[in-house]
This record gives C-alpha cells, sequence and structure tokens, in this order.
C-alpha cells in the first residue's frame, strides 16, 4: 500500500470528514430530494433528486459583524460542501424581530465573498432568510398543537422557571399541560391574531418534565411579542423562538450536515425531536438534517463576545468597528490579514469536540506564509536618523545619484525589480547608530579611543543594495541629541559590482535616500490586550488592555511603493509586512498599517 500524501498526513484532524465519509459511503442522503427552493415535504418531493451530496450552511444572525470565529464556521461549512462534492448556504437567521438590520446584512455579505465563499450553484442562488419561513412555522406549530405534541402555556415566566426543575429535581407540569389540542389551537390562534398581551402564554413543546436534559422539559416555541421585523413587518406579533426555528430552517433547505459550535450539544435531542415529529406529521421530508458540534475557535489576546466588541466601539476605546487591532473581520482585512490566512488559521485550528486555546500568534505565522511569496519587498525607515556621506562629490560626482535596484519578490525566477537611487543623503533606522557601540553591535559607530587611548576606527558597512560605507563622525544638535551621522563612501564596493565584496561588513543596514523617500504615516499595530485571555474568569478585560496596541510614526518609504493603492501588501525589509490603509490611504497622502512584524516579538 502505497502512503498518503504529504499534505494529507499532514491535515489536522477535523471528525466532520469521518462524519460525511461515512454518510456517503452509506447512501444516507441517496436519493434525496431538492426543490431549487426551500420548502416543505411535498415541495421538495416535487422536485428533482438533488445534485449536491451534501448541503451545509452558514447561519448568522444579522446582529452584529462577523468576527474570527465566524470565519471558522464559514470556512468549515463551505470548504466541507466545496471537497465533497455539496452545497453551503449563506442562511439569514432573522427569527428574532428586535436586534437586526440590513447594515450587518450587507456587511456579512461582504466578508463571506472576502473570504472567498460563494453560494451560487447548480444555477440557484442559496441566500436565505429563516423569517422568510415563518409561515411554516407557524403552520407546524399548529400540527404539532393538533397531535398533541404542543399546547400553549398560560402560567408566568417566573412560575415556568419555577416549575422547570434544575439538575436534581424534575419539573412540575404546567396546570395547562393538558388542555385539548382543540383548546391548544384556539389559544395559539388567539396568540397569533394579537389578543393576548406579550409574555402573557407561551406555545411549549410537550416532551417530558422529568427529562435529565433541561431542554426537553416542555421547551417554547412560540412567544408573543409586538416588535416591528425587519423583512415581514407588523405581520406577526409571535416569533418562533431559536431552538424551535433552527431545525426547521436546516430541514426546509434540505441541509445534511448542520454544524455548530459546542453550546448546542444539549439542544440536539429536541432538533431530532420535533423533526421527526414534523416528518412523521408528512410535514418535512426525510432523511432529515443531523446536528454536530465542534469546540469554538478561541485566539488568544482578543475578545469576540458582540457585547464586548460593542463596548469597546461605543467607549471609544477603539476607532470603529473596522479598527485594526479588533478581531472583526472588517477590521482583519483592514489590518492586512488575508482571506488565504483566515482559512489557514482555520484548517491549522482542527476540527474538534476538545475546545482549547490557539495562540494569536499562529494568525501571524499564517499570514507570512501567505504573504512571504506575495508581497513585494521595499525599504523602510520607521525612526528616521540622517546620514550623510561626506566623499559623494568626489566618489560618485556633485549633483549625481547612483541607481540601485533590488528584487521584487527575492528568491522567484522572474526579473520583477524595484529601483531607486541612493544619494549624498540618507535615511537609516535610529537603532542604526550607536555612540558608544555595545559589545556585538555590528551596525554604525564613529571612530573613538578605547580605555587605553588607542583610536579605534569608524565601523563599516554596508548600504543594502548600494555602497560600502564607514562612519566618520557625528553631529549634535545643542541639546545633545544627533542631528546626523557622517560616513565616506568605500571607492569600488557598489553591490553588484566585481570586488563589491573585497571589504568584508558584519553589517547591513537598510536606508532610503533623502532626496527621493516617500513620507507616510505608520501605524503600528499591536495586541489589543496585554493578557492571553482578557476576559477569563470574571476579569474585566478593560483592565488588561495594552496602552502600546497604536502608535503611529511618520516613516520614510522606497519610492517603488509610491503607486500603492488601498489594501497593498509589501514587506517592509527588515520591520513586517504592511498594507496600505484602505479607508486613510492616498496617493498623495500615503498611510501604512503594520500588519505584523517578520518574527514574532511579543515578549513572553
Ligand atoms: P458570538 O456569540 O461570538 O457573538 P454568535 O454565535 O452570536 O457569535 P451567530 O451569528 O449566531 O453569532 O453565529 C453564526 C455561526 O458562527 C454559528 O453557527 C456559530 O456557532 C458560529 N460561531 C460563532 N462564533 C464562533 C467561534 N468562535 N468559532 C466557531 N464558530 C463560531
Ligand atoms: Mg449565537
Amino acid at each position: 500500500m502505497s502512503s498518503p500524501p504529504k499534505e494529507e498526513a499532514a491535515k489536522p484532524g477535523n471528525f466532520l470528514r469521518a462524519v460525511i465519509d461515512r454518510d456517503l459511503a452509506e447512501g444516507n442522503y441517496a436519493g434525496r430530494h431538492f426543490a431549487g427552493t426551500p420548502g416543505d415535504a411535498s415541495h421538495h418531493r416535487a422536485g428533482a433528486v438533488d445534485v449536491a451530496k451534501i448541503r451545509t450552511r452558514f447561519p448568522p444572525e444579522p446582529n452584529g459583524y462577523l468576527h474570527v470565529g465566524h470565519a471558522k464556521s464559514i470556512w468549515l461549512n463551505f470548504s466541507l460542501a466545496a471537497e465533497y462534492g455539496g452545497v453551503c448556504h449563506l442562511r439569514f437567521d432573522d427569527t428574532n424581530p428586535e436586534k437586526e438590520e440590513q447594515e450587518y446584512v450587507d456587511a456579512i455579505v461582504e466578508m463571506v465573498h472576502w473570504l472567498g465563499y460563494d453560494w451560487q450553484a447548480n444555477g440557484v442562488n442559496h441566500l436565505y432568510y429563516a423569517s422568510n419561513y415563518f409561515d411554516f412555522m407557524y403552520r407546524a406549530a399548529e400540527a404539532l398543537v393538533e397531535a398533541g405534541h404542543a399546547y400553549v402555556d398560560e402560567q408566568s415566566a417566573d412560575q415556568m422557571r419555577a416549575n422547570r426543575g434544575d439538575f436534581n429535581t424534575p419539573g412540575t407540569p404546567s396546570p395547562f399541560r393538558e388542555r385539548s389540542p382543540a383548546q391548544n389551537l384556539a389559544r395559539l390562534r388567539e396568540m397569533r391574531d394579537g389578543q393576548h398581551a406579550d409574555g402573557a402564554m407561551v406555545l411549549r413543546a410537550k416532551i417530558d418534565m422529568a427529562s435529565p436534559n433541561i431542554n426537553l422539559r416542555d421547551p417554547a416555541l412560540y412567544r408573543i411579542k409586538r416588535a416591528t421585523h425587519h423583512n415581514t413587518g407588523d405581520a406577526w406579533c409571535i416569533y418562533p423562538m431559536y431552538t424551535y426555528a433552527h431545525p426547521l430552517e436546516d430541514a426546509l433547505e434540505g441541509i445534511t450536515h448542520s454544524i455548530c459550535t459546542l453550546e448546542f450539544e444539549d439542544q440536539r435531542p429536541f432538533y431530532d425531536w420535533v423533526l421527526e415529529r414534523l416528518a412523521d406529521l408528512g410535514l418535512l421530508a426525510r432523511p432529515l438534517p443531523k446536528q454536530y458540534e465542534f469546540a469554538r475557535l478561541n485566539l488568544t489576546y482578543i475578545v469576540t463576545s458582540k457585547r464586548k466588541l460593542r463596548q469597546m466601539v461605543e467607549e471609544g476605546i477603539v476607532d470603529g468597528w473596522d479598527d485594526p487591532r479588533l478581531p472583526t473581520l472588517v477590521g482583519m482585512r483592514r489590518r492586512g490579514y488575508t482571506p488565504e490566512s483566515l482559512r489557514l488559521l482555520a484548517e491549522r485550528s482542527g476540527v474538534s469536540k476538545a475546545g482549547g486555546w490557539i495562540d494569536y500568534s499562529s494568525l501571524d505565522i499564517a499570514l507570512r506564509e501567505d504573504l512571504d511569496a506575495k508581497a513585494p519587498r521595499a525599504m523602510a525607515v520607521l525612526e528616521p536618523l540622517k546620514l550623510v556621506l561626506s566623499n559623494w562629490d568626489q566618489v560618485i560626482g556633485k549633483g549625481q545619484t547612483l541607481p540601485c535596484t533590488a528584487a521584487m519578490l527575492p528568491g522567484r525566477n522572474d526579473d520583477a525589480m524595484r529601483h531607486f537611487t541612493l544619494g549624498p543623503e540618507v535615511w537609516i533606522e535610529r537603532e542604526d547608530f550607536m555612540e558608544e557601540p555595545l559589545k556585538g553591535y555590528h551596525r554604525l559607530s564613529p571612530p573613538r579611543f578605547d580605555g587605553h587611548g588607542a583610536r579605534i576606527e569608524g565601523s563599516i558597512v554596508r548600504l543594502k543594495y548600494g555602497y560600502v560605507i564607514q562612519c566618520t563622525g557625528l553631529k549634535k544638535n545643542f541639546d545633545g541629541t544627533i542631528a546626523e551621522v557622517q560616513a565616506r563612501l568605500i571607492p569600488d564596493t557598489r553591490s553588484g559590482t566585481p570586488g563589491a565584496d573585497a571589504v568584508k561588513t558584519k553589517g547591513v543596514l537598510t536606508w532610503v535616500a533623502a532626496h527621493d523617500a516617500l513620507p507616510a504615516e505608520v501605524r503600528l499595530y499591536d495586541r489589543l490586550f496585554t493578557e492571553a485571555q482578557p476576559d477569563a474568569a470574571g476579569r474585566d478585560f478593560k483592565s488588561c488592555l495594552n496602552p502600546g496596541s497604536k502608535k503611529t510614526v511618520t516613516a520614510w518609504l522606497e519610492p517603488s511603493v509610491a503607486r500603492a493603492r488601498g489594501d497593498d501588501k509589501f514587506q517592509f525589509e527588515r520591520h513586517g509586512y504592511f498594507v496600505a490603509d484602505r479607508v486613510d490611504h492616498a496617493e498623495a497622502r500615503p498611510v501604512f498599517n503594520r500588519i505584523t512584524p517578520l518574527k514574532e516579538t511579543w515578549a513572553r
């Protein structure tokens, strides 16, 4: 037997693949019909055999912006469908009338597309709204009532809570539990017709008040709530509960594998219960969807709770939903994270039942892997110090500049080159000069005398892609700060010419020439929190904000980035990966964000 290809072997665990492999091998969904639109049993029966081998869905509630955790769910559902010849639906789970808004619907559509996924398949646009199923959900509720599987409970919310019991105590049946189907149906219709006040009664499933699973102790199916819904307006004054609505949505859409996070595990018995009842009553088509739970993605150094994200935006801790420090997808896109890096993170974090924390650095590792072969290189000086080349006129010529070239993408076999010039004045990094160099410092330092009065020559370094220089001195301001560093060119050491290596150097400096450098605002972003689990164990996440999470500097950039457009990404040599800010960047006023440094620098 041959061994599996290396990539296969390296794939992290994903137990859902095993589930789907088994379902396909056993033909559990073979011959299933799909009518091209969502619908009940008779609707699908009249349709053709489904060309999709499996169906999954991503079902966000349009009540906020998507975050990195959602990216995992999006990746999981869309990539499993693609891998197995299936289809993934985008479904807005908009059954809750109060919090949902069009703004979020639009943002979600945009971000799922941005991540690289689409819901058009086999000539069908699989974008759905759960609120379009309200008619069916109500019809199903009446059917459950008529079959004796549901009843209207007029107990107060407090009574209901008290009678539910707890882990050790079985529940107490409601005094309304044994009313006849006809009585319950009449009551349900009154609820629907607006004859009762909000909260006066609820429709409950009639299952088992003694079940060890509290979710099976007659869960609520419908509540009265006078609220205007963004899609159905005031057509309804009763709304289905999420736990009732969700399985029905899946079944109407012919979903085979309904994937959710672990907190819904205890709901699975009810999910199956309600679908089985409705299939028995002839309302829903078999085979029915099955629910599978996986551990949510937890990334260190971020918070993803909608409430906490909102708080940070509203209190001005960050600069809006797309602040590049936030783990919202709009924020991460603006920061410069790529769809590829997010998909890599999702894949590598594995799909299992065991929760855990993924270190934030995994995301940066994925980003570097993605951009290494894609992001053009450029030099940039983030903390500038002026370097004057005193013998320029003699070696190069007065008024002359020296053309330099470097590869756009080193290591790739093409000839895409960057062009810039060296001149008599150059910007270097402040940290590349030390007046009193520490031991082992190989960058610029001036000539000086040692403790015994012996002269030490100025250090010799190479200006990358340029010339070898030797430090000759420095000039200070009145306040003692360094005004400029001085050096001389060493003749015949121009990079790329024969003999360029004749003078050995230990240090290589990045630089940009003062005469053609591009000024830019560069935003140096870092983690928002100083703690790996900012909101763990009841801690107030605001108590561990990183005060240095955003630093803005005025930098000098290599002129080759002058035509960058918003979202263009670069590797600034030695500094890391940067992106032209998609909101604020303009050719006349460049603004770049640091996505991540080249190496992990976070202090542990
Ligand atoms: P949050 O509670 O984080 O605000 P949510 O669960 O309320 O998110 P939904 O719109 O209900 O947001 O989620 C849509 C889908 O994304 C659900 O299937 C949910 O399970 C999934 N999801 C949300 N957060 C994560 C996460 N951290 N990891 C994986 N999947 C997630
Ligand atoms: Mg949720």
